[in-house]
């Protein structure tokens, strides 16, 4: 296994070569990612690959995203330290502490209860106490908590749910998430003024797929989205 300081190494490489000469250039996100341990949000044995180009598998047919993806959504949510933030899809955690780093505070929920408590624990760890992590149907939001600044759904929906654009602050609020089946999904940003929505599409991309009410079923198999 890596020591401390050869992870520190790689994950400077991984900002360089993945993000800086891909146009990433929020200096604040740039700094989180050159920090915050993505070793420690992957299975032991995936620990020495977690700085690769790559999203890797987290256990319970799920994966983590490839660190550019990562970067690439938060860098688009233009996220400010005031903002009040919902994430669907847990997930290992890592996207999360990032947003935990950039944003006021964060709900994130996730269907499966063993990645969310996996999460909470990783993120706990590190310090961060800015976080409400629910299990259940992100697919429905969180009304009770709404409106939110800022939603990323990092799960792929077959369309966009009305019930998620409604809980965005009126006053500017912004939607990003996958839309599609596999394996031609696409990233887009919605920006709320008021009762009008305007959509962006931004990026090609491979998520595995949001599960529930507003989401494809649950018989639908991960593996054959492929994130
Ligand atoms: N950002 C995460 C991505 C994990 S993959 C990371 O980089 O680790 C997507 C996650 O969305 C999976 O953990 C999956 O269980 C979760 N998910 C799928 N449908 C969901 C739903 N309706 N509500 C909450 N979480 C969901």
């Amino acid at each position: 296994m890596p020591t401390s300081c050869e992870y520190a190494r790689l994950r400077s490489r991984m900002v360089a070569e993945q993000l800086v000469k891909r146009g990433i250039c929020d200096s604040r996100l740039l700094d989180a990612m050159r920090s915050l341990p993505r070793h420690q949000f992957v299975p032991e044995e995936h620990k020495p690959r977690a700085y690769e180009d790559r999203p890797l598998p987290i256990g319970a047919r799920q994966t983590i995203s490839q660190p550019y993806i990562v970067a690439f959504m938060t860098e688009n949510l233009r996220l400010q330290p005031q903002h009040k933030v919902l994430e669907i899809g847990t997930g290992s955690g890592y996207q999360t502490a990032i947003l935990c780093h950039l944003a006021g505070y964060v709900y994130s929920i996730e269907r499966i209860s063993r990645l969310a408590k996996m999460a909470g624990e990783r993120i706990g760890n590190l310090g961060y106490g800015n976080l409400d992590i629910h299990i259940g149907d992100g697919s429905q939001g969180l009304p009770d908590q709404a409106p939110f600044d800022r939603i990323m759904v990092t799960a792929a929906a077959p369309r966009l749910p009305d019930v998620l654009r409604a809980q965005l602050n009126p006053r500017g609020g912004q939607l990003i998430l996958p839309i599609g089946d596999a394996p031609a999904q696409e990233l887009q940003l919605i920006t709320r003024a008021g009762g009008r929505f305007t959509t962006r599409s931004l990026l090609g991309c491979r998520f595995v797929p949001l599960i529930g009410r507003y989401g494809f079923d649950s018989q639908t198999d991960s593996a054959s989205f492929v994130s």
